[in-house]
């Protein structure tokens, strides 16, 4: 799994309700993309598509950068 570092990576998440911000960590939002705003508990819902692809430039920066996925 190329994922392991950035698993861990604190996503910034913005509440469209009362603009709370707040992180989640990719691991979690892959297990489940239904969060709910620790302010005011909107539940929001994450767009993986969106965020995977995301998570795929960080990782070729990444791997430019000579860090070593495992
Ligand atoms: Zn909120």
């Amino acid at each position: 799994m190329a994922g392991k570092f950035l698993d861990s990576y604190d996503l910034p998440i913005t509440c469209p309700k009362c603009s709370n911000e707040f992180n989640k960590k990719v691991r979690e939002l892959n297990t489940n993309p239904n969060i709910a705003c620790p302010s005011c508990g909107q539940l929001i819902t994450v767009d993986m598509k969106k965020i995977n692809r995301e998570i795929k430039k960080m990782e070729e920066s990444v791997k430019k950068a000579g860090f070593r996925l495992r």
